[in-house]
């Protein structure tokens, strides 16, 4: 028997707003090499809390009655790849459904969780265009990126990732940057996220209506006032005419 350690970042043992439609724990895993200006979890992005893979999924255990899937988040939970499909595999024994956020720099881990059937949704945070991502990110993150949404978009047209989306987090001033992902991204569910720092005013739901108009897909729009809301301008419901 292996024994796995786990960088404990936390655990939330019921959500009902982590996976739209679901009531799920989390676990989030500690550690991140990016450092977001607007990172909610700064708290867990080093340092160190190890526990052994067993305790961590006794805590999944303790929820089961109570959810029907298990979401890793963190800092970055693809970061610990043993550790990740340890715990996902044990989750899907207990017949939890797995969900996985992640910023896509670790692309084996996701290929690994795909090839395994151990991860049933995945969140992809796309953060900016990829002329810009290097410099934003202070690292060499481009091409690791672009593999994992290669991966999961090419695993969800398969049918071997059940639910995929890519996760723009937005701020005033950034909006340009919208369209571009949106290309890259292809024809993949969209999440456009209300930004929030201690600096900037919010984006509005009707600003953020206003980028998604112009786009060709119907989008997610998730803010703190509204909560999630599924958003189809004319134009997408025009372009998916067209499809
Ligand atoms: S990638 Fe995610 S966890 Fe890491 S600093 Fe950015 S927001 Fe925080």
């Amino acid at each position: 028997m292996i024994f796995i350690q786990v960088n404990f970042g936390g655990f939330v043992p019921l959500s009902t707003v982590d996976w739209r439609g679901r009531s799920v724990c989390t676990v989030f895993l500690r550690g991140c090499p990016v450092r977001c200006i607007y990172c909610q979890n700064t708290a867990i992005l080093s340092g160190s809390d190890l526990r052994g893979i067993d305790e961590v999924i006794e805590m999944i255990r303790g929820s089961r009655m109570l959810v029907s899937g298990v979401i890793f988040s963190g800092g970055e939970p693809t970061m610990q790849k043993d550790a990740l499909l340890a715990l996902a595999g044990a989750s899907k024994e207990m017949n939890l459904l797995v969900g996985v956020q992640t910023n896509g720099i670790y692309p084996d881990t996701i290929d690994a969780l795909i090839k395994k059937r151990m991860v049933d949704r995945l969140a992809l945070d796309i953060k900016a265009r990829w002329e810009r991502y290097n410099n934003l990110l202070g690292g060499n993150y481009v091409r690791k990126v672009q593999r994992s949404l290669t991966l999961c978009r090419d695993s969800h047209e398969s049918g071997m990732l059940p639910e995929f989306e890519v996760v723009i987090t937005l701020f005033r001033g950034y909006e340009d940057e919208v369209p571009y992902i949106a290309a890259d991204a292809g024809d993949v569910d969209i999440v456009l996220q209300q930004g929030v720092t201690g600096e900037l005013k919010p984006l509005s739901e009707d600003e953020l209506k206003m980028i998604a108009d112009g786009l060709e897909h119907a989008v997610k729009l998730r803010t703190r006032e509204g909560g999630e809301l599924l958003y189809e301008s004319d134009r997408s419901r025009r372009a998916s005419r067209k499809r």
